[in-house]
Parts: structure tokens; sequence; C-alpha cells
């Protein structure tokens, strides 16, 4: 149709022009294809944001669905879709009113799950007294309100606080390991001096023994002159020579000694003064470590034992057990409703609660006894020498301590409760296996009602 050899020139051009617009409608099919996906996903993104709008973008999804889009049909549905969006927010000054809604509606984070996380992590961190501040800053920032729109922020401001701590670590790590050394030096030397002392005992030794033979010598000589010569001149010529041969042996011997003796001073007074520092390197070591082993184990917020603090201490207590037989109980706690306090006070409000009750549980138990935060809202007591029945007991008045306790918020009294499962060592129990009857008797005290303990 289009070749060369068709003679008629307005027919070729005709032709031709049927071909380009063939094209050109395929062309805007495709646009209108891409633009079709392109407004649904906007459309299901927008969804939600009220019911005005979202009458308005069901409209648009339903035309948009039909094969040909009738470009009156878009006019028609454009003043309420206007409407619909300028309803969710006033335009403020010349802004586009398409832009109100993400700037002026953040989306609030509402996931425990995300909170508890930040919680657990700033606690952490919070360990470094130097990171306090800065910790407690980014806490009360996120205290009130955590929006998508904030994440970024808060997360970069962790990162760079958890890079902190382990800087920190690191270098309080190095600075230990440089202490070690430090001390294996001195050590060193130390074995150095025993090594040297050896050997100069040796010497003196040596040296007694030289003076010993030179004198049985001398005295031989003595004895062999007297014998061979009758002459009494001669007699006292060779006595005197032999005295004052005596004579020298012993200055010399006590030369030798007072050398021997002034190096053993000089070395002993540099091990003194040596083995002086390290136990003073050695104290110094002991106390950061033990401050390190101190921190591990208190819980931040609470400022009472952790749960890697209970492990430890359950381990010990199963050992007296099985060796002294004495009876022990283990009760865990948790408090009644805490999600409500958070999410109704907030988690500054929260952290009050669980500091408060740990407080009041510490403060009420026996010397002997021990309680941890197990985690979350949950405590664990140990409760050695003590029978299930006193043990139950216990629990109660400790229950009814946390219901008394009157805490305020924003100015009206709120009563929290906790609720506690019991339960008494059995002889084959494991640490886990008594944790978990105790837990399932607590999981008793939620289903009959809460603000109770239950004795498994
Ligand atoms: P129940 O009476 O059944 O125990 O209900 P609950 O709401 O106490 O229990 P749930 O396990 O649903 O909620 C526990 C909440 O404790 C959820 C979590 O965000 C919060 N939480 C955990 N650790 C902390 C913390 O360190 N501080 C604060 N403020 N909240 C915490
Ligand atoms: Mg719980
Ligand atoms: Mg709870």
């Amino acid at each position: 149709m289009t070749t060369g050899t068709d003679p008629d020139p307005w027919r070729k051009k005709y032709f031709d022009s049927l071909d380009t617009l063939e094209n050109e409608k395929l062309q805007f099919r495709a646009i209108e294809t891409a633009l079709k996906r392109v407004v649904g996903r906007l459309c299901t993104a927008s969804l939600g944001l009220s019911p005005q709008l979202d009458q308005q973008i069901r409209k648009l999804q339903a035309v948009i669905r039909r094969d040909a889009v009738a470009a009156d049909d878009l006019e028609k549905l454009t003043p309420a879709l206007t409407e619909a969006i300028g309803a969710l927010d006033p335009p403020v000054g010349s802004a586009p009113v398409i832009a109100q809604p993400a700037v002026k509606h953040p989306v609030e984070i509402d996931d425990s799950r995300l909170r508890s996380i930040l919680t657990a992590l700033l606690s952490e961190l919070r360990r470094d007294s130097e990171l306090a501040p800065q910790v407690d800053t980014l806490e009360s920032k996120i205290a009130t309100s955590l929006t998508g729109a904030q994440l970024p922020d808060v997360l970069a401001t962790l990162t760079d606080l958890v890079g902190q701590r382990i800087q920190r670590i690191e270098g309080a790590k190095q600075e230990i390991e440089g202490l070690l050394s430090h001390m294996v030096g001195k050590l060193d030397e130390i074995g150095q001096f025993v090594a040297e002392q050896h050997h100069s005992q040796s010497q003196s030794q040596a040296n007694s023994e030289t003076l010993n033979t030179q004198l049985v010598g001398e005295i031989k000589a003595m004895g062999e002159t007297m014998e061979s010569t009758g002459d009494l001149q001669q007699i006292r010529q060779q006595v005197r020579h032999r005295l004052d041969s005596i004579d020298r042996h012993l200055q010399e011997f006590r030369q030798r000694e007072a050398t021997f003796a002034a190096a053993t001073l000089a070395r002993n007074e540099q091990m003194r003064s040596r083995i002086a520092e390290l136990e003073a390197e050695a104290k110094r070591l002991h106390n950061q470590l033990q401050d390190e082993q101190r921190l591990s184990t208190i819980d931040a917020l609470t400022r009472i034992p952790n749960r890697q603090a209970y492990e430890k201490r359950i381990e010990e207590e199963l050992h007296r057990w099985r060796r002294f037989k004495q009876p022990i109980c283990l009760a865990v706690w948790d408090v009644d409703h805490f999600k409500r306090i958070n999410d109704t006070y907030g988690h500054r409000a929260g952290d009050r609660v669980l500091r408060v009750v740990a407080e009041c549980f510490a403060g009420r138990i026996r010397t002997t006894d021990f309680v941890a935060r197990y985690g979350g809202e949950e405590f664990v007591m140990i409760l050695p020498g003590t029978q299930l029945e006193d043990a139950t007991q216990l629990s109660e008045k400790l229950r009814e301590a946390v219901a008394e306790i009157g805490f305020h918020f924003r100015g009206s009294p709120v009563s929290i409760t906790v609720s506690s499962g019991v339960t008494a060592l059995l002889p084959e129990d494991s640490a886990g296996a008594a944790f978990d009857r105790a837990d399932q008797a607590l999981y008793r005290a939620k289903q009959t009602g809460r603000n109770r303990c239950i004795a498994a």
C-alpha cells in the first residue's frame, strides 16, 4: 500500500496518515493503561483518611475500571474529590491542597512491641552514666508520641548512642588488657628477681666454701711447717705469714659478701616497690571488674537484680537446697493490665510503676530472700527456708501492699495491682521446671480475675 511504486501520491499520503494515527492510538492506549494503574495505586494508598474522601475514591476507582474512560466522567468527579481532600485539612496559605494530608497528619506509631524494644534498648544504654542524659532526652522525645516521620531521627540518635556505648566498652576492655599486660611484665620482673636471688645465694655458698678451703689449706700448711722445722724463729715467721694470708682471705670474703648483700638489698628494695605497684593494680582491676559485674546484674530501670542475676542465684539456691534439703519457694509476679497503664498515661508513668513496685517488693522481703526483674513487667522471687503455705501468705501480703500504694497520674488516683504464681521446689526440679510451674499458676491467677496469688 505504501510502496514507492504507487502511482497516486494522494493515495500514498492517505495511507501514511492512517498508519500514523493507528500508531498514535496504540501509544495513547499504553499511556492510558499506565495512568490507570498509577491512579489505582494512589487510590488504594489514600483510602482510610476520611469517609468522605473514601467515597470519592471509590467513585474514581469505578470510573477508571471501565474500558474506555470518558474525560467528562473524570471532570465531574474532580470538584467533590477536591472538596474531600480539602476537608481533610484546610489549606494553609498558598500550599497545594493535595500536599496537606501527608504533612499535617503524622501517623502515630501504635506498636507496643516496637515501644518495648526501644524501652529495653534505652534501659540498656542508661547503664552507662555518661550516656544517661542523652538517653533521657531521647526517651522524653518519644514518651508522649512516636510518629513515622520521627522514626528516622530516633533511629539515627539510637544508632549514635549504641555506637558510643560500643566505643566505651571497647575502651574499658583495652584499659583492662593494658593493665593486665603491665601486670604480666611486673610478674616477669619478679620471676627474674627470684632467679637472681637464687644465683646470688649459690654464689655466696661457693664463696664460703672457698674461704673454708683457703683456711683449711693455711692451717694445714702451718702444721706441716711446724712439723718439718725445728727452728723457732722460722716457725714464728711462717705462722705470721700464714696469719696474714688468713686475714687477707677473710677480708676478701667479707668484701665479696658485702657486695652480694648490697646487690640483694637493692634487688629487694626494687621488688618491694614492684610488688606494691602490682597489688595496687590488681586492686584497681578487681574493683573495675566488680563494678562491671555489678552493672551487668542490676536492672537499669528498677535498680534491683535482673534476670541474669536471677539465673545465677537460682542455680546456687538449687545447689544449696540439694545439700541441706531446706524448703525453697519461687514466686513469679506480673503487673495487671500494664499495657493499659502505658497506653493511658504514657511510658514514663509505666516506668514509674515498675520502679515503685520493685521498691515495694525489695523493701518487704527478708535479706535472705531474693527478688529480680525478670523482664518487662514481670518479677521473680526466691524464698529460701520457706514452706509453700508461708510463701503464699507472704505473696498475699505483698499483693495487698502493691494494691495499697496509691499511684496518682495526671492528678487522679490510679489503682495498680499485681498477680502471682507461687510454687515450692520439688526434688526432681530444674530451675526451668519450677519457674514454668509458678508461671502456669500465675496464668491461672490472670484467668481467674487478676489481683490474686495462686499456689501450685
Ligand atoms: P496482664 O494483666 O494480662 O498481664 O496484661 P498486661 O497488659 O500487663 O500484659 P501485656 O503483656 O499485654 O503487656 C505488657 C506491657 O508491658 C507491654 C509492654 O509494652 C510493656 N512494657 C514492657 N517493658 C516495659 C518497660 O520497661 N517500661 C514500660 N513502661 N512498659 C514496658
Ligand atoms: Mg507480662
Ligand atoms: Mg501484665
